[in-house]
């Protein structure tokens, strides 16, 4: 085992480290803010403060985004040959390789999430993202149009210019990394900014990205809160486009932002309520509980396609709850620093109190609550809430249309598929379902009739970096992920040439 394996005895002698003040990076320089201002770091393992970041202002970010604009213009970035921006994207993933144990350490104690899971999803996804743009990048080649003999019509991909990046708190560097990859690999400059709850590892991969050779003011990093921050990037006038991962709210206000300043694209990957569809043809019904159970209660649901609507046909329910409840009853909720928790932390203590009163609203229309359904861990001052079941859960209560963002799944019934279709369908999500069924005509069907994003038969979770995630309906628009991801960070430029 090396010294960066992520051991449980190595994450212990990183689990209390000194961390220091973080600064934001605007250009080469790791700035306080102009206001001076910080904000303390909480962990919501314990609750207690271990660091700070910068509080950004919109002075700072109208400063990133100058810094950003002038190395586009400057061109050192956009101008150099595909390889070469390969190769500092490939240094950036070693670096961030090397980094694994104590990036992913800093990451659970600012966010919370389950460490096994972090590994995983956070610097492992981030390395893997990285890898495939900057492999991509030096492949991928304009087209020639079919003209007639007095033209040549080619159309050229060029970066659009000043990308905005905004980011949530659950899996800050897979979603980072989602949107910096691809924005970086075409010869954009980026100003990113992190969830004031889930800056520190960004900030420490941002680092890694100068240290692999990446430009002045092609990566500049505004930490702080959203209403100015976030507010501020979304208003300006000389960001390009804006890609923001989020709540559906937020999103609204960052649309009229756009409206209201320079009109850039904004694209915007929002929540979910996504289905999950147990059929009595499912066949294993254990692996059907397995994933169940992982794709509701992972990262204690803080997970944007979460299948917190669970749809079981009426003649297999009580078995299926059963199993369920079995899975549960050894389902280990604490500490995301201990290697065999499976579900971490809530990621604030606002968000925790969301999750009790989405749990209290249910209860009152009618809901059952099975299991669950109150804090956990009090006592250790961190923010727990224990794996929710909730049944008899009517399409039109709260808890059938809301994302709770928590570790809380709803039961509901049908009786064909048909029925099953218009449970699925009926909320104004659509970012991702899942189906389990041995029939692969029906498996087929389901695929065509539910309006989400990705549809995953006989499991739940796992689409790797290949393939898109797209929202429909008020999860969002454009994709992240696959080579899909590119087109937003490039424009579409025609040269029309006469022979
Ligand atoms: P949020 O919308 O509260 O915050 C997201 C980011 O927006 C943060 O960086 C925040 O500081 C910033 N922000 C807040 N107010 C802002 C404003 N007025 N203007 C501009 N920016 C502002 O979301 P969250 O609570 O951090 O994350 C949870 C949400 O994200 C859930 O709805 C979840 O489903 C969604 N999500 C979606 C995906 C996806 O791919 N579709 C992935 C992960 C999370």
């Amino acid at each position: 085992m090396t010294q960066n394996a992520v051991t449980q005895a190595n994450i212990d002698q990183l689990r209390t480290a000194q961390i220091a003040p973080q600064k934001m990076l605007i250009g080469s320089d790791w700035r306080s803010s102009q206001s001076e201002a910080v904000m303390e770091v909480i962990s919501p393992i314990d609750g207690a403060a271990f660091t700070s970041i910068a509080s950004g202002s919109k002075a700072d970010v109208d400063a990133a985004v100058a810094a950003a604009r002038s190395s586009f213009e400057r061109g050192v970035w956009r101008n150099m040959p595909p390889m070469a921006r390969k190769a500092v994207l490939l240094k950036w993933a070693d670096l961030i390789e090397a980094d694994t144990l104590a990036l992913t350490v800093l990451g659970v104690r600012d966010n919370g999430t389950e460490i096994g899971m972090a590994e995983k999803a956070e610097a492992g996804s981030a390395i893997r993202t990285i890898r495939f743009y900057a492999e991509a990048i030096d492949k991928i080649y304009g087209e020639v149009a079919p003209t007639p003999g007095s033209h040549l019509g080619m159309i050229l991909r060029e970066p659009v210019g000043v990308v905005a990046a905004i980011v949530p708190w659950n899996f800050p560097l897979m979603i980072g990394a989602w949107k910096l990859a691809p924005a970086l690999a075409v010869g954009n400059s980026v100003v990113l900014k992190p969830a004031e709850t889930a800056s520190l590892s960004l900030l420490r991969i941002a680092a890694l990205a100068l240290e692999a050779g990446l430009p002045e003011g092609v990566l500049n990093v505004v930490t702080g809160t959203g209403d100015v921050v976030g507010d501020a990037l979304s208003a300006s006038m000389d960001v390009d486009i804006l890609t923001f991962t989020g709540s559906g709210a937020v999103g609204g206000l960052i649309m009229q932002n756009a409206g209201r300043s320079n009109r850039k694209a904004c694209y915007l990957e929002l929540g979910g309520k996504s289905p999950n569809l147990v059929f009595a043809d499912a066949g294993d019904m254990e692996a059907a509980a397995d994933a169940t159970i992982g794709g509701i209660f992972r990262n204690a649901g803080q997970v944007c396609v979460a299948g917190s609507r669970l749809m079981v046909e009426q003649s297999v329910k009580a078995d299926f709850i059963g199993l369920l409840n079995d899975r549960l009853a050894g389902f280990r909720t604490g500490d995301p620093l201990q290697l065999e928790t499976q579900a971490g932390a809530i990621n604030n203590a606002g968000q925790l109190a969301r999750i009790a009163q989405h749990v209290d609203d249910a209860a009152s229309q009618g809901a059952d609550i099975l299991t669950g359904g109150h804090q956990m861990l009090a006592e250790s001052g961190g923010y727990y809430y224990a794996p929710t079941i909730l049944d008899k859960v009517d399409r039109d209560s709260s808890i059938f249309q809301s994302e709770v963002f928590g570790p809380v799944l709803s039961v509901t019934t049908f009786e064909d598929e048909a029925e099953a279709v218009a449970l699925a369908n009926g909320t104004d999500y659509g970012l991702a379902a899942a189906i389990f069924t041995r029939d692969l005509s029906r498996a087929h069907r389901m695929v065509r009739e539910i309006k989400a994003g990705v549809v995953h038969v006989n499991c739940y979770g796992g689409p790797d970096i290949t393939v898109p995630l797209s929202g429909m309906k008020q999860s969002g628009n454009g994709s992240d992920k696959s080579l899909h991801a590119l087109d937003k960070f490039t424009d579409l430029k025609t040269a029309w040439i006469a022979l």
